[in-house]
């Protein structure tokens, strides 16, 4: 008897190491991959905000994505379905027009996918079809942590610590020879205008992040970082840069999206470790990628508790709701220039380095005390590496209700001169304050009359007035 299994691509947009495609082909005679463009998310907007769930930019990088996803599969005999609408309905329907025996797909640990995959579940099994769930998205696999998913700990130390003694990272697999899927219909890939993106937003046009979707470029940027420009060596000291492809992996727009695997990551690292050096910095790009699990798995034990005001804490915060100041923030105009160029980068690229998110986020949920939620709803729709879980994980946790309650208040001013002591960044991404020199580029609102006059910036003309006092919140550098 020919066994069909159809096989639902979600956060794993690639052929490597995807253990659900390779139980589907092992098994099976017919398999019939499918991708559904979900228009729960696709076209919707926010529930904390005026934004749209998957801005231009990200909705771009899927698509493209699942463009190298199709033909990666053509490569090996295979095809793709894509579809576009509800994937509760979209599945079962598909399932049962090529009439599969079972369904594989991805597990993922945040609540709406949890829901969808639940109704999917629940829809097939009364049409007499299997779902099989593969948890396939993290360096470690759940199967091999040292402790139950309720017992992970809160805080990243102690499980880390706990996980590098007691648990191996799996070899990735190689993808399938072949994948033997029957002629079906080719459906295209919807248009950004089909996405419900009617007025897309313009990148910019040297965006410094010229990254495409899809594993084909992700496996092209891991060669690349890794062998070719030699930047894992010192990956350690260089992590902090704000300007640039290199001082940071990138990788996090394909891992989002499935188009890398961290496994796949690793056995690159370990392959240089061996071939060239091993160092700190080699370790520590495995130390962010725990980073990444941890975060998943915070969510696969907390769930929904994420998406409170107080965070898993429940911690009691009059969060303050001001949309002006709140567009002050999203719009790079709240007169603090370092955290004015980390928001015009990201609206221009879809990308901020860890730094200037980290400065960014603390500006908007420990200085202005603006409720976090909005903030990483922001993020959502704008960031091409865009992971609910990092994302909302990472926001709840410089917001102090995630999984440290220490204060996470950044001095943004003291960052903006450590971290950029020639004011670079601010001068590329606040070409206003392009002429000034650094001390009064981070701090314009120092220049007295003439100095403006003579760097031709008026304040509160040419560029803002700080939105709250600089003295009052930030010491800045001690010289
Ligand atoms: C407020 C805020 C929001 C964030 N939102 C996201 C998000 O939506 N998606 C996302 O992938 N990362 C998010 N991060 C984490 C981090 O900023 C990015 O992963 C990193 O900047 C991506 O650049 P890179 O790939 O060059 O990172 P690298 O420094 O090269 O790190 C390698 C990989 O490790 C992982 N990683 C590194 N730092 C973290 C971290 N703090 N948390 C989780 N994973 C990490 C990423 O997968 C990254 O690609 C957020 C951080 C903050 C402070």
């Amino acid at each position: 008897m020919t066994e069909t299994a159809l096989v639902w691509f979600r956060r794993d947009l690639r052929v490597h190491d995807n253990p659900t495609l390779r139980q589907a082909t092992a098994e099976n005679d017919c398999v019939v991959p499918l991708y559904t463009f979900d228009t729960r998310q696709f076209g919707q907007s926010s529930r904390w905000i005026d934004e749209r769930r998957v801005g231009t930019l990200r909705a771009q990088f899927v698509r493209e994505s699942v463009r190298d996803l199709r033909e990666r599969l053509n490569d090996r005999g295979g095809s793709l379905l894509v579809r576009r609408g509800d994937p509760r309905s979209v599945l079962p329907e598909a399932a049962e027009s090529v009439d599969a025996d079972v369904v594989h797909a991805q597990r993922l640990p945040v609540p709406e996918e949890r829901e969808t995959e639940a109704a999917v579940g629940d829809a097939l099994d009364s049409r007499g079809i299997d779902l099989a769930t593969h948890w396939t998205h993290t360096l470690h696999a759940i199967e091999d942590l040292p402790m139950a998913v309720e017992n992970v700990q809160d805080t990243f130390t102690p499980w880390k610590d706990s996980v590098e003694a007691n648990s191996q990272v799996r070899d990735p697999l190689g993808p399938p020879a072949s994948v033997p899927t029957p002629d079906l219909e080719g459906t295209p890939i919807p248009t950004l205008a089909e996405l419900g993106d009617d007025e897309p937003d313009q990148p910019a046009d040297d965006s410094p992040m010229p990254v495409s979707g899809g594993e084909s470029a992700a496996l092209e940027r891991l060669q690349t970082y890794i062998f070719e420009r030699d930047r894992l060596r010192e990956y350690r000291e260089t992590r902090n840069g704000l300007l640039g492809m290199d001082f940071s992996s990138k990788f996090s727009p394909w891992l989002a999206q499935g188009c890398l695997s961290p496994r796949r990551v690793k056995q690159a690292v370990d392959r240089y470790e061996s071939e060239r050096v091993a160092n700190d910095s080699t370790y520590w790009l495995l130390f962010e990628l725990r980073w990444r699990d941890f975060f998943q798995f915070q969510f696969a034990k907390h769930g929904e508790a994420y998406f409170r005001s107080g965070g898993i804490q429940s911690r009691e915060v009059a969060w303050n709701r001001d949309e002006t100041a709140f567009r002050r923030w999203t719009d790079g105009e709240t007169g603090f220039p370092f955290v004015d160029a980390a928001m015009r980068e990201l609206r221009a690229t879809g990308y901020q380095s860890n730094r200037a998110r980290q400065n960014a986020a603390s500006f908007l949920a420990n200085t202005l005390r603006i409720d976090w939620r909005w903030g990483a709803a922001y993020y959502e729709s704008r960031l091409l590496d865009y992971d609910v879980a990092s994302n909302y994980g990472n926001w709840a946790y410089v917001a102090g209700v995630g999984t440290d309650s220490r204060d996470r208040a950044f001095d943004v001013l003291w960052q903006a001169h450590n971290y950029d002591p020639d004011a670079e960044y601010v001068r590329r991404w606040v070409p206003e304050l392009s002429k000034l020199p650094p001390r009064y580029a981070h701090e314009p609102w120092r220049m007295d009359i003439d100095e403006q006059a003579r760097y031709g910036v008026e304040l509160g003309v040419d560029y803002p007035e700080p939105m709250v006092d600089p003295t009052a919140h930030f010491e800045g550098p001690s010289s």
